[in-house]
């Protein structure tokens, strides 16, 4: 049984959300104000969805503490023009987002997507990927297209190995940035879609239609593999 616990105020959106999950099997838990969200929480939720804009607070106070002890995806449920917010929720933590007004199918696609990423994270020590022609092999710093090795800079490749650690996530141009080049990079966004354009036209099928790097428009990237 996957427990949801559904941090949101908005009344008609929890009953649209619970009916998409029950459909799912999923056991749903519903709290209405960001104080009910944060005491529901520590029962161990295996996904949240969490609303930005709460009568009694912001959503984005939930993240940090809840990452200090669940490594549970989080979903942040942001309504339009709430861009900033947004990015302040997947850098204090959060997995994923979704925009309102928003689908039932989107909104399952985006759930098991997180719940498949999360359940294959007992193999989070695989050294071996591929997705679409491309191999690669980190115990061996090997990457390979359509059996022909690549060659990738320092650079590229540790963008690439962060990539992969994350598959499935939206990362924000300032973790990969932290992460990738250290603290002191934190603004050079122009650097990051360089190298995210060499690597798409060293591994991507067709680099101006990527299948596989993805743009997060405003926010930053999501590997898929
Ligand atoms: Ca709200």
């Amino acid at each position: 049984m996957t427990r949801v616990l559904v941090i949101e105020d908005d009344a008609q959106i929890r009953r649209f959300l619970r009916l998409a999950l029950d459909g799912e099997g999923c056991v749903v838990q519903e709290a209405s104000r960001l104080d009910v969200g944060v005491a529901a929480s520590r029962l161990g939720p295996d996904l949240v969805l969490l609303d930005l804009g709460l009568p009694d607070g912001d959503g984005l106070d939930f993240i940090a503490p809840f990452r200090t002890r669940s490594r549970a995806p989080v979903i942040v449920l942001s309504a339009r023009g709430q861009e900033a917010d947004k990015v302040a929720a997947l850098d204090a933590g959060a997995d994923d987002y979704l925009v309102k007004p928003f689908g039932m199918a989107e909104l399952l696609a985006r759930v098991r997507a997180q719940l498949r990423r999360r359940a294959g994270e007992g193999a989070a020590d695989a050294t071996a990927f591929g997705f679409g022609d491309v191999a690669v092999d980190l115990s061996r710093r090997e990457v390979c297209r359509a059996g022909t090795p690549v060659h990738l800079t320092p650079v590229e490749y540790r963008l690439l190995e962060f990539f992969l650690a994350h598959a499935g996530r939206v990362l924000t141009h300032r973790q990969i940035l932290r992460e990738v080049w250290g603290p002191g990079h934190a603004e050079s966004s122009h650097t990051l879609r360089v190298y995210v354009g060499k690597l798409r036209h060293k591994l991507e099928a067709d680099p101006a239609q990527p299948s596989h790097l993805l743009t997060e428009i405003g926010v930053g990237y999501r590997m898929e593999i």
